[in-house]
Formats: structure tokens, sequence, C-alpha cells
């Protein structure tokens, strides 16, 4: 072989790789160039499901937000319907307090609630009876559906501060600590119902307030709150005493009354037997029965 033969083979040889290096990288870069297409389109196809989800969500937000809005406006004409019947009720207390009505008036005050296992028997009776009462409530979490039957119902709901705790008086430990209570109620009430309250009821009376209690009642005046006692009570507040007891602590006086406070618990297994007489008795003493609302004579401001 001569030299020249053997410079042409090696030439082609050297011919041979560059194109079996340039096929190569041809087919490199083109597996990375097919990859990366693929990429994209899985990219492109992921952006765009993201967009339809997301478009969807903004759907169903849209959607919410006016199931919201329609929440609020029935919880509007709700307060309406409540402040013209509370305005007609507000005509006939200043005339059954003027005696020019033969009627009475008797507003049944439930307090301490709600039982998750009592509430509802009670609520069962006044639809029975087809009487408005009031429920003087505290702060109590995982028990919606009592909260919302009882303003569904037409009952009022009212304050009776968030703890209730009168251990060592402790509620009643400074002014700020009690109004703060006094809100936070409201507040919880306000945002989970859209329910107004402005009616306070004490933990243990007004008198359980002491020295403070007139820097108190200052203090609800001036966020727009009224409060009440009560004239007559079954006396069931220390869940003691028999029915007839229960029964004779209202009856017994009601007659004093033209217009009466009645103070209950519903808690109370027998206050719940006593109610159909204590009811039966006041209807043939000539009371009607109505929940409390804040123009009330009986609301202290
Ligand atoms: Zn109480």
């Amino acid at each position: 072989m001569g030299t020249r033969d053997r410079e042409n083979r090696a030439v082609s040889a050297l011919t041979c790789l560059a194109a079996v290096i340039g096929i190569a990288t041809l087919l490199f870069v083109y597996q990375g160039y097919h990859r990366s297409l693929n990429e994209q389109a899985e990219l492109r196809q992921w952006l765009t499901g993201t967009e339809e989800s997301l478009g969807v969500q903004e759907e169903q937000i849209a959607a919410l937000n006016g199931e919201i809005g329609s929440y609020a406006d029935v919880a509007e004409k709700n307060r309406q319907e409540r402040e013209l019947f509370y305005a007609k009720a507000k005509e006939l207390e200043t005339k059954v307090l003027n005696g020019e009505s033969d009627v009475k008036i008797a507003y049944l005050t439930f307090d301490d609630g709600p039982y998750w296992d009592t509430t509802h028997i009670f609520l069962d009776i006044l639809d029975e009876y087809d009487i408005k009462a009031t429920f003087f409530y505290l702060l109590k979490e995982d028990h919606d559906d009592i909260y919302q039957r009882v303003i569904d119902s037409g009952h009022t709901l009212a304050n009776h501060s968030a703890s209730h705790n009168l251990y060592g008086n402790a509620i009643y430990a400074s002014v700020d600590t009690f109004i703060g209570e006094v809100e936070e109620n409201r507040q919880f009430i306000q945002d989970k119902f859209g329910y107004t309250t402005n009616i306070l009821r004490f933990p243990g009376g007004s008198p359980q307030a002491r020295d403070l209690k007139w820097p108190i009642v200052e203090r609800l005046r001036e966020i727009g709150y009224g409060y009440v006692d009560w004239d007559t009570t079954t006396g069931d507040g220390k869940n003691s005493g028999t029915v007839e007891e229960y029964i004779h602590g209202v009856l017994d006086v009601s007659a004093d009354y033209d217009v009466m406070v009645v103070l209950m618990h519903d808690y109370s297994v027998n206050t719940y037997k006593a109610l159909p007489t204590i009811i039966n008795g006041l209807k043939e003493q000539g009371f009607i029965f109505l929940p409390l609302f804040y123009e009330s004579d009986k609301i202290l401001k």
C-alpha cells in the first residue's frame, strides 16, 4: 500500500467519524428540541387547565358572593320586619301602661343558653302556643342551630355576656372586663347570624355588679345598649324546686302587673313541665306574650 492510499483511508475514516459525530449531535439536539417542544406543550396545557380551573373558581366565588349578598338581604329584610313588629308592640305597650287596653303584656325570658339538650323542647312549647319570647344567651361555640332557630322563630335573641363567669364575681372585675364580654358576645352573634343584639341582662341581675352597676350602665348607654332585670321568676336559677313551686312563683304575683318580665332558664326541666300551666294561667289573667325590644319601657337605658 502506497503512502497516498494510507492518506486517503485516513481522510475517509476522519470524514466518516465527523459524519457520525455530526449525526449524533443532530440527533441529540433534535431530541432536546423535541423534548422541549413536548414540555412547552405540556406547560401550555397545564396553563390552560389552570386558567380554566381558575375561571371555574372565579365563577364559584362570584356565585358564593351572590349567595352571601342574598343572605345579607334576607337578614336586612328580617331586621326591617322585626322593627315594624317592635313599633307595633311599643304602641300596644304604651296603651297598656296608660290603662287604655284590656290586655296585659308578659315578656317571657330564658337565660344562660343555648342548651343543646333542652332548648329545643322549650322552643317546641312556644311554637305550640304561638308565643314569642326572649332568650338571653351566652357565647357558646357549636350551638349554631339553636341560635338560628331562636332568631328564625321570631324570638328576641339578647345578650347575657360571653362567659357568665360569676366565680369570685370575675366578670365584674372592672367596667372594661364586663363591657368587653358584652361586646365579644354581640360581635359573635353579629358575625355568625347577622343579628344585632342591643338588650342585656346582667349575669346574676344588675345588683350583682355592685358599685360597678352605674358606671357599666353608662358605658352600655354609650354603646347603644339597654338592660332589664325581672319582675317575677319561677325561681329555677338554682335548678332546685318543684313544678308546683315554679308555677306559684309566677302566677301568685302576676296579678300585680300590667307589663311583666318573667325570668326562667331553658335548662330547667321543672320549668319546662310548669310552662304550659304558667302560659294558660297568664292567659286567663288577660296576658298576651311579646318578645322584648330595645324601645320597651322594661328596657332601662
Ligand atoms: Zn344567668
